[in-house]
């Protein structure tokens, strides 16, 4: 066995990124759970696990791509002032004004995991 310090610190750091990584999966995971219940938008789902909502997006690209299969359905944005649906908006994250009344009162997308 290899008592260096460097190996030490080395295989330190290796377990705590694996310890991370895992932690970031199993959220995702949990994540996922959650969306199978109802729609949720960004805010409650950050608000649900305590992370940002820059996380939450993060982990709902990868959620998405890896239940294609089963279907990810989005409840497009939408303008409080005029009703515009941002239908054809693919990206997840909130649109930040509306493209016909220039309002920036857009009510955020909402996600769900279709059932099997
Ligand atoms: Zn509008």
């Amino acid at each position: 066995m290899d008592h260096s310090g460097y190996s030490i610190s080395k295989s330190w750091q290796n377990s705590e990124d694996n310890l991370k990584k895992d932690k970031m999966l199993t959220l995702r995971k949990k994540i996922a759970e959650a969306l199978e219940g109802d729609f949720l938008d960004l805010r409650e789902i950050s608000q649900l696990f305590g992370i940002k909502e820059k996380e939450v997006l993060d982990h709902l690209m990868h959620i998405e791509k890896s239940v294609h299969h089963r279907g990810f359905s989005v409840d497009p944005a939408s303008c409080q002032q005029c009703g515009f649906f941002f239908k054809k908006r693919a990206r997840l994250s909130t649109p930040g004004r509306c493209p016909l009344c220039k309002s920036e009162h857009i009510s955020p997308p909402r996600f769900k995991i279709n059932n099997e």
